[in-house]
């Protein structure tokens, strides 16, 4: 925060989960520490977030982008205007170049992408200097490498492959060349700020995790639910949209007959069964679609059944 030119007397608005999600308190107790004030307003409720930005005076906010992409359109709506906005820090799912401009204009912020991960001290495992051009890793905190996920092989700079940590002051929890799963490469040092080691943006993962409104979600354990719950079969499909900038994830499960009445009313029972119990593993609000047995695709091989029709442009 300080690198992108944050200083005692900004006000920052910090609209991410706290508890377990390490963009919550890792971010305000950084933003204490180099003297912002801090507004811990969490998620939710975007015209109250709006009404937070102008009473304080905000001067920087922290969200995913797709959420700071939600807040500029409600703002809009409200015709609410947020002049003492000046920086955008955005994370936890990947963004393109061209989202950034849309955010910058629309919300009149410097935009930043910022890089963690909760079993590496959680956020600022990098970011973004004044440049923009690539993230800054810290590398007097982590050895890093990159490599290529099928065989293992350490890759050179400019060669993508997959993120590989290991955090050199990390206490109780060490780790030895953790894979991140996250895909992107090393860049060549020279950056005009005058730090050293950058990567670049992370453009996807190397495993079938999906990040949905900032929450990691493996197919697994969507598979995992369905197989405690009687009334459901476990065959299922996954289909994710981005709808008014924000995430919404589908689950289509078939029924198991011999446990379903044929009543609609219980047809709603065991949706809602069905929709609690994900929320309670998977921490997500999700839609869930009742088929017919029988009607989802089967998989002889590597089953694919995950339809991520979100455009990342
Ligand atoms: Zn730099």
């Amino acid at each position: 925060m300080t690198m992108v030119g944050l200083r005692e007397g900004d006000v920052f608005q910090n609209m991410v989960n706290y508890g377990m999600f390490t963009g919550g308190l890792g971010f305000h107790y950084g933003a204490e520490k180099i003297g912002l004030t801090v507004i811990p307003s969490a998620t939710g409720n975007t015209r109250r977030q709006i009404e937070m930005i102008q009473d304080f005076g905000v001067t920087a906010i922290h969200c995913t982008p797709s959420y700071a992409m939600h807040l500029a359109e409600v703002a809009e709506e409200m015709h609410a205007d947020l002049p003492s906005l000046t920086t955008g820090l955005f994370g936890a799912e990947p963004w393109s170049d061209a989202m950034r401009g849309e955010l910058e204009q629309k919300l009149g912020v410097t935009a930043f992408d910022s890089y963690g991960l909760s079993e590496l001290f959680g956020p600022g495992v990098a970011f973004e200097c004044p440049e923009r051009h690539g993230l800054h890793i810290w590398h007097d905190c982590y050895f890093v490498e990159i490599i290529n996920p099928d065989t293992g092989e350490v890759l050179g700079d400019g060669e993508r492959g997959e993120l590989v940590v290991t955090p050199l002051a990390k206490e109780a929890m060490p780790l030895l060349r953790y894979r991140t799963g996250d895909i992107t490469m090393k860049l060549e040092d020279g950056c005009l700020c005058g730090r050293a080691q950058k990567i670049s943006r992370i453009t996807g993962r190397s495993d079938d995790m999906l990040v949905i409104r900032g929450i990691n979600v493996f197919p697994s354990q969507i598979e995992h639910v369905l197989l405690r719950i009687p009334e459901v079969g476990n065959q299922f499909m996954v289909y994710v949209d981005r709808i008014n900038h924000l995430d919404e994830m589908t689950i289509e499960v078939e029924i198991n007959r011999s446990y379903f009445s044929g009543e609609l009313q219980d047809l709603a029972r065991i949706q809602k069964k069905v929709v609690k119990e994900l929320r309670d593993t998977l921490e997500l609000r999700t839609t869930v679609r009742l088929v017919e047995p029988g009607t989802l695709p089967r998989f002889e091989g590597k089953a694919k059944r995950v339809i991520d029709r979100r455009d990342q442009k």
